[in-house]
C-alpha cells in the first residue's frame, strides 16, 4: 500500500548545477556531491529547479486520450510501447476502457500515473460524450470478443476517434502505426527520459550527469 501511494505522486526530482556537471536528486543535499562545497550559501551556475513530472491523473482530465502500462506503473514497470494500454475519459473524467474484462467505466486509481495523448477542447464535450456513448452501445466490446492482437484497447479507442472526427487526432486514428508515431512515441520518448532518471535516483538518491556540462 505504501508503495502504491508513493508511485502515484511526483517524486519531486530536483536538478541543479554548482561547479560544473548537472546534478539530479530527490532533495537538495547539504553539500555538493561533486566538489563537497557547502550548498547553504553557494553560488549555483544553474539554480535548483523541479524537473517537470510528465504523468497525470486521468480523472482530472476530461475528454482525454490517455495511456498507461498494461501492468504496473510507468516509473517502475514500463519498458516499451508494446506494453501500453489506452483509454479515454468522458467530460466528467470517468475512465472508459476496453480490455480482456470487457468494456468498463470507472474512476479507479490505476489511472493515476498516465500520459495524456490529447484532450478535446470544451466546445467538443457534448459531441465527445455522445460519440463515446454510441460506440459503447456496440455489442462487440465484450470480454468474449476481446483479442489481444485484433480486438483490443487500441481497436476501441481508434474506432471511437475515427467516429468522433476530431481533426488531426481522428485522422491519425485511421491507422494504428501513424497514431503511434504521431501521438504515442513522442510522449513515451520524453517520459522515458524522466523514467530513466527516476530509476537511477531510486537506488542512490543522487545522480551526477557527467559530460552534461557545457562549461
Ligand atoms: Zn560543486
Amino acid at each position: 500500500m505504501h508503495k502504491k501511494v508513493k508511485v502515484d505522486m511526483d517524486p519531486g526530482i530536483v536538478c541543479f548545477q554548482h561547479c560544473g556537471p548537472k546534478v539530479f536528486c530527490f532533495s537538495l543535499p547539504e553539500h555538493c556531491p561533486v566538489c563537497s562545497a557547502d550548498l547553504a550559501d553557494a553560488r549555483f551556475s544553474l539554480l535548483p529547479f523541479r524537473v517537470p513530472y510528465p504523468f497525470v491523473r486521468a480523472s482530472q482530465y476530461s475528454c482525454a486520450v490517455v495511456i498507461k502500462p498494461t501492468t504496473g506503473d510507468f516509473l517502475n514497470d514500463y519498458y516499451n510501447s508494446m506494453d501500453l494500454h489506452i483509454g479515454v475519459t468522458t467530460s466528467s473524467g470517468t475512465i472508459v476502457e476496453f480490455d480482456k474484462n470487457g468494456l468498463r467505466r470507472h474512476h479507479n486509481d490505476q489511472w493515476n500515473q498516465c500520459l495524456l495523448l490529447d484532450q478535446a477542447t470544451p466546445p467538443w464535450r457534448e459531441h465527445w460524450d455522445n460519440t463515446l456513448m454510441q460506440i459503447c452501445k456496440q455489442k462487440h466490446w465484450s470480454s468474449r470478443n476481446y483479442s489481444e492482437d485484433r480486438h483490443n484497447c487500441y481497436t476501441f479507442v481508434l474506432n471511437f476517434l475515427k467516429m468522433l472526427n476530431y481533426g488531426n487526432l481522428s485522422n491519425a486514428a485511421s491507422n494504428k502505426t501513424s497514431f503511434c508515431e504521431k501521438f504515442i512515441i513522442p510522449r513515451t520518448t520524453s517520459a522515458g527520459k524522466y523514467i530513466s532518471l527516476y530509476r537511477k535516483l531510486k537506488d542512490t538518491g543522487c545522480y551526477v550527469h557527467k559530460g552534461g556540462s557545457n562549461k
